[in-house]
């Protein structure tokens, strides 16, 4: 039996400016998840929403590879979702089942570290 594929990690860091990140120490919270959990790797992209990121999505979402768990860290999951969806069915792929969004404003950098943590390991189940 193959192995399910290791999700990959994208941190959208909203420009570095949004007060909604202000708690988090970027840096140490993405090497730990670069380090320390399940993924293929992980990245920080600056602002996901806006055309070059849009353009990033469409280069970087693998055609037609159904069994790849995206997992998006930045802002509101049913923004993200709307934001997102097109990029992904453009290149074949599920946007409910293969994207994994999730809210890390406003949290201590522990708080986000746990969350995407539990997140990486449902994608793994
Ligand atoms: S997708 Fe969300 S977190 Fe990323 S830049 Fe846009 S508003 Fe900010």
């Amino acid at each position: 039996m193959s192995e399910r594929k290791l999700p990959r990690f994208i941190m959208c860091f909203c420009t570095g400016e949004c007060p909604g990140f202000a708690k988090l120490e970027l840096w140490k919270f993405i090497n730990f998840v670069r380090n320390e959990l399940d993924v293929e790797y992980a990245i920080v992209h600056p602002q996901l929403c806006v055309d070059d990121g849009d353009r990033f999505l469409k280069d970087y979402l693998r055609e037609g590879e159904t069994d790849t768990i995206y997992i998006i860290g930045g802002c509101d999951p049913r923004m993200q979702k709307k934001m997102f969806k097109d990029a992904f069915a453009e290149k074949g792929l599920d946007v409910d089942k293969q994207l994994i969004s999730l809210d890390l404003r406003n949290m201590p950098t522990e708080e986000v570290m746990r969350k995407v943590q539990e997140a990486v390991e449902q994608a793994l189940k």
